[in-house]
């Protein structure tokens, strides 16, 4: 084990193999439940580094666990209790190598903290629409290992329909690149779709071209109160209806789900909450 430890110093450098030192935000999950032991957490810069990396790791039988931001919550990102697993740390791996505005993509890497690149695109007059409450601390990779859905999935799809192209390291340790911008895309097998949402199971993306669209001139958000599920789906087919393709975000919420946001969190306004004859609430974006 010296010697991978020693091969990961080498191609990563020194301060970017942990192996002592408090390393709890890499080795647990996000909600604190489970706690793991890690060999070490390698956190590479290059898509290069991450090949040689992986290349390391399986000629001496080592397994890796991909890490982005570690907020999936269901413990992929976190590993076992053996302290023989390489936590991989996409972390280090943030830039938005180009925004082709001519074909509405923008391509960049895994590490790249969602919020960060939604901001960027919006400096520029674009809308990247993936949404969701982790986007503080989550990254594209970890998007795309999850296929991960959020707040606009009624209008823009999960992250795999937000993907064009990827380029990623396979358990070999050989980069496959296959990042394409092209819409029109009708060619043999998509490689693409079989990494996206496998958890980084077969390999481990390090960039990604995705989509991006003319920033909406307007935006309206609805909360409607409902006295059943079924009055809620009524609803999603008449918003379909009346608001076609612009329907972009359509949120069901209990009245359970709720109570909860008001008893934990006072500084939120929750509508409705003291009428029992409304047990159902949802949130309309157009
Ligand atoms: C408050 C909160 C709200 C959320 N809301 C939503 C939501 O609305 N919709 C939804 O779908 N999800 C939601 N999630 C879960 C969501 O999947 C993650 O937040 C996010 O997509 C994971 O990104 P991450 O960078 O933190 O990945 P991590 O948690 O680090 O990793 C997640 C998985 O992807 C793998 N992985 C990470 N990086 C790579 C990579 N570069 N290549 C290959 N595999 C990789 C990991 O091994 C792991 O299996 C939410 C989570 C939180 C905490």
């Amino acid at each position: 084990m010296t010697d991978l430890i020693a091969s990961l110093r080498q191609i990563v450098g020194d301060a970017h193999v942990l192996t002592e030192g408090d390393l709890t935000a890499y080795e647990q999950d996000w909600r604190r439940r489970v706690h793991g032991k890690a060999l070490a957490v390698v956190r590479p810069a290059t898509t290069e580094q991450v090949a040689a990396v992986v290349k390391a790791c399986a000629a001496n039988g080592t397994s890796i666990v991909p890490q982005g931001g570690n907020t999936g919550l269901v413990v992929g990102s976190t590993p076992d209790t053996s302290g023989q697993q390489v936590v991989l740390n996409l972390g280090r791996m943030q830039a938005i190598r180009t925004i082709d505005k001519d074909n509405l993509t923008v391509t960049v890497e895994a590490g790249c903290i969602l919020q960060t690149l939604q901001e960027r695109c919006e400096g520029q007059g674009y809308l990247f629409p993936l949404s969701l409450a982790a986007e503080g601390s989550c990254t594209i990779g970890g998007n795309l290992g999850t296929n991960a859905g959020g707040t606009q999935v009624v209008r823009y799809g999960n992250t795999r329909e937000l993907c064009l192209g990827l380029e990623v390291v396979n358990a070999q340790g050989e980069i496959w690149n296959g990042l394409k911008g092209l819409r029109k895309d009708n060619t043999g097998y998509d490689l693409r779709n079989l990494f996206i949402g496998s958890e980084g199971t077969l390999g481990v993306i390090t960039a990604a071209t995705m989509k991006i669209y003319p920033m909406p001139a307007s935006q309206l958000t609805a909360w409607a109160a409902l006295p059943s599920f079924d009055a809620a789906v009524r609803l999603l087919a008449l918003a379909h209806q009346y608001l076609g393709a612009g329907l972009t975000g359509f949120e069901v919420m209990n009245r359970f789900a709720l109570t909860l946001v008001d008893k934990h969190m006072p500084q939120l306004r929750v509508p409705f909450i003291d009428n029992p004859a409304f047990p159902y609430a949802v949130v309309l974006e157009n």
